[in-house]
């Protein structure tokens, strides 16, 4: 059952949702953060589950995910493996929010996603109000995959478009066309109830007015969720290497810093608010999964390369695809590198997802119920010095990131670690 902490003064409320998580906040009333009690104890049974689909057509030039090309092959096997290691691992349960990522889980076929939905069925039963989020790339959804998906309980959809600009798409080896976004959109918005679309800025080659294009052409869309990330040139991949060898060059931070800023005006100017670092919703349609990550909730996670955060201990599946399924077939588990984080380091971190949601913010009732820890003796030294810089504001109840804040967020969260 939902615990529910309620603050009368701040003038505005929030409800919550998932992270790609969950709820509402909207100005001119009570402050409100709904969280499940669930979450707040260690020892309980986590509510929340990801599963990772590491299957896609062509490895994106920027991608560092846990994701494959060219082992479609694989895919049947992966889905009996799946099914192994979650029904070894947990027994059937209650939870509020499934987030199935990847890769991309539309690269499995009709009959792969029923067998993947009937899997993940059998094993947990979607609470009341849950969430049930599977990612889609435009280039690999057609309509019999949308009638699949919504037919076997999927109510979020999570688009990956990332760029209408044929140059951009170019540059970060997508393999859809910008057409493509839109059809796919023809389809999934009258069976899905909520839907995000996620885009990237700062692509080399990129203009302030083509990033506002690419908001322009994604709001006329009707998005109730965006995610706009800037663009990471994670280390070793070709985008990496590209850039290293002078063939492809980072934006100047000033443009960068443009494109955030555009891009957190004009969604506000569309009703979408921002609401986490990267990420903008309209009221009632944030992400719940992905809420619960920001409140550093445990987390099941199944799957190759997938991360789980279970009793206290964060572990990671194997990233090798052929190590992942031996293991599980050996009647094994898959599990890699594990930590014990201590109880400071855990509120210490749980400091740190929090200050991410820029309404929520680190709500010190909420803090002291989920860490045990008061805030103030814990970090609030830290905050201090950016307090008088104007990097955080403090109203007594919760400490959140200013608009400038929100552009040295790393400084600032790297601080209080
Ligand atoms: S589609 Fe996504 S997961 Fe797959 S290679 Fe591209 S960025 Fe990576």
């Amino acid at each position: 059952m939902p615990v529910v902490v309620a603050h009368a003064d701040d003038g505005r409320r929030i409800d919550s949702q998932s992270q790609n998580s969950r709820n509402p906040f909207y100005r001119g009333r009570r402050l409100i953060t709904i969280i499940t009690s669930d979450d707040v104890k260690l020892g309980d049974h986590p509510k929340h589950v990801y599963i990772h689909i590491p299957f896609c057509y062509h490895k994106c030039g920027y991608c560092d995910f846990a994701s494959l090309a060219g082992v479609d092959h694989l895919a049947d096997r992966y889905l009996t493996a799946l099914d192994r290691e979650i029904s070894t691992s947990v027994e059937r349960r209650s939870v509020s929010t499934i987030f199935v990522g990847g890769g991309t889980p539309t690269r499995l076929s009709a009959i792969q996603l029923e067998r993947l939905l009937d899997v993940i069925r059998r094993a947990f039963d979607l609470a009341s109000g849950g969430e049930f989020t599977v990612e889609a790339n435009p280039g690999t959804l057609d309509r019999e995959k949308v009638e699949v998906l919504a037919a076997g309980g999927v109510n979020r959809i999570s688009l990956g478009a990332q760029s209408f600009q044929k140059s951009s798409l170019k540059v970060l080896e997508r393999d859809h066309e910008p057409d493509e976004v839109i059809r796919a959109v023809e389809w999934i918005a009258p069976r899905f109830p909520r839907w995000s679309i996620d885009l990237i800025f700062g692509v080399p080659g990129s203009t302030l007015s083509m990033w506002t294009d690419d908001l322009d052409r994604t709001l006329a869309l009707g998005p109730s969720h965006l995610s706009c990330y800037g663009l990471v040139y994670e280390k070793g991949t070709p985008l990496w290497k590209s850039r290293r060898e002078g063939l492809v060059s980072e934006l100047n931070e000033d443009l960068e810093r443009a494109m955030y800023e555009t891009t957190i005006d004009r969604l506000a100017e569309a009703g979408l608010e921002m609401y986490e670092i990267s990420n903008y919703a309209r009221q009632g349609h944030e992400s719940l999964h992905n809420l619960a990550y920001w409140a550093n909730a445990s987390y099941y996670g199944f799957g190759v390369g997938a991360a789980r955060y279970v009793n206290g201990v964060r572990s990671v599946n194997t990233r090798d695809i052929m190590a992942y399924l031996n293991r599980i077939e050996a009647g094994g588990d898959a599990t890699g590198p594990s930590e014990t984080l201590d109880a400071e380091s855990r509120a210490r971190e749980t400091a740190v997802l929090m200050l991410r949601r820029i309404k929520l913010g680190i709500d010190r009732a909420e803090f002291a119920l989920r860490t045990g820890f008061d805030l103030d003796r814990l970090v609030g030294s830290k905050f201090e010095k950016h307090r008088r810089n104007r990097l955080v504001d403090d109203d007594g109840l919760r400490v959140r990131l200013t608009r400038e804040g929100i552009f040295l967020a790393d400084t600032v969260l790297a601080d209080i670690v």
